[in-house]
């Protein structure tokens, strides 16, 4: 049997991360940089107000007080968008708002609430340092400094800092793209009435789910019964647009495993991997297309997709954490674990206590504690028993929202 960590790297060598490709910015949310990113302009771009208030020259006002304070003509009014250039003249104040450009001669606002709000004249009631409320032109971004650097993730406050900088498109490492499979005669899809020894189809949307959580993209979620004619006709029509092919199903020891019988022993290895669940495996290519071939129980197949695919294809875009987070903690029940292979339990681990349950029978058809497990326990090779109390480690699948 071939070792987990042995299968990790195989489907680790297949996929590869796509060539950097230059795209609009807002397509380049949640995908690494592959290029630095310059500034083309300085932030702010121009001196403009920090408040609303009244632009002045500071030495205009340097006495004013509560008790006695200066009192100025409103020479102009400035709203924010006013484009053209304005100079404040001397003992005269200006309107002015949030994010106006300052007018040439001012050197502080004073902000609404120390004065009047006059409009024709303004009683100003407290004396501004110079430079007082004023962003000065380039004091957040000098132009052509480097703002963003290769490897960096595309954060909403990066992709806000292009937008700021003007900038229309960013050269990242694109999302793999991904065609997820299922094979089964017995499989349909919901609204179809269950005719006895059908069931619905469910590996296919639990997989695409799991392909866009990793961070890619599903090309297709096509499902194709155990005829081998009929899956590589599918498999014909989708591969050429993925960089990935997952399939479900159709690669145990029984006959009918239509998976297997399509690619033969030729470019795709069908191997048993030593863990429970999700021991009958396949990967190899299809074409020049990376195929990884999981087994058909659900809880196999998503077991399978965290353990192999995910670090595979969030290492292939560059993304920082292509593992879950793993984490101690200690147990709080029995378990028990096939020798020789290593077992992924389901659990719910408990943060304030750092104590995990497991949850659910170790058996691969058992979904729904699948649905409400917030971790895997990672059981090694050698272990056959745990009691109560005993360390483990599990991988957190908690989502950044849960
Ligand atoms: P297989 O690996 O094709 O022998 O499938 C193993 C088990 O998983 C069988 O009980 C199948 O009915 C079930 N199964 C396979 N594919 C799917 C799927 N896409 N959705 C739901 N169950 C499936
Ligand atoms: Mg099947």
């Amino acid at each position: 049997m071939r070792s987990v960590d042995e299968h990790q790297r195989v489907v680790a060598g297949l996929i590869a991360p796509r060539p950097a490709a230059t795209v609009g910015i807002v397509d380049a949310e949640g995908l690494v940089l592959a290029a630095d990113v310059t500034a083309p302009l300085s932030l702010p771009v121009f001196d403009n107000s920090a408040m609303d208030g009244y632009a002045v020259r500071a030495e205009d006002v340097a006495g004013a007080s509560t008790d006695n304070p200066v009192r100025l003509p409103v020479a102009e009014d400035i709203p924010a968008g006013r484009t053209d250039e304005l100079t404040l003249a001397a003992s005269t104040a200006a309107r002015i708002m949030t994010g106006a450009p300052l007018p040439a001669g001012a050197t502080a606002v004073v902000p609404v609430e120390s004065t009047d709000a006059g409009t024709v004249t303004v009683a100003i009631r407290t004396a501004p340092k110079p430079g007082q409320h004023v962003r000065n032109a380039g004091e957040d971004v000098t132009a052509g400094t480097t703002v963003l650097r290769a490897g960096q993730l595309v954060t909403p406050a990066a992709l806000g800092l292009a937008a700021a900088l003007g900038i229309g498109e960013l050269t990242v490492l694109p999302r793999q793209r991904v065609l997820v499979m299922s094979t089964g005669s017995e499989l349909v899809s919901a609204g179809t009435e269950l005719q006895p020894g059908q069931i619905y189809e469910s590996n296919a949307i639990m997989l695409a789910a799991a392909v866009r959580e990793a961070g890619a993209e599903v090309i297709a979620t096509p499902t194709t019964s155990d005829d081998v004619a009929q899956f590589s006709a599918v498999l014909q029509r989708y591969a050429g647009q993925a960089d990935l092919i997952i399939t479900s199903g159709g690669v145990s020891a029984g006959a009918y495993e239509v998976v297997k019988d399509a690619f033969g022993s030729t470019t795709v290895e069908f191997v048993k991997v030593a863990m429970q669940p999700g021991m009958p495996q396949g990967a190899g290519t299809f074409g020049n297309c990376p195929i990884v071939t999981l087994p058909g129980n659900p809880v196999s197949a998503l077991v399978s997709f965290e353990v192999f695919v995910r670090p595979a294809l969030r290492t292939a875009m560059g993304l920082a954490h292509p593992d879950r987070p793993r984490r101690r903690a200690v147990l709080a029940d029995h378990l028990t674990s096939p020798k020789g292979k290593r077992q992924f339990r389901r659990g719910v681990y408990d943060a304030a206590t750092g104590t995990v349950t497991t949850y659910g029978p170790p058996a691969s058809h058992h979904l729904r504690w699948l649905a409400s497990a917030n971790c895997l326990l990672e059981i090694g090779e050698d272990v056959t028993e745990m009691s109560a109390g005993g360390e483990v480690r599990l991988w957190d699948l908690s989502p950044a929202d849960a």
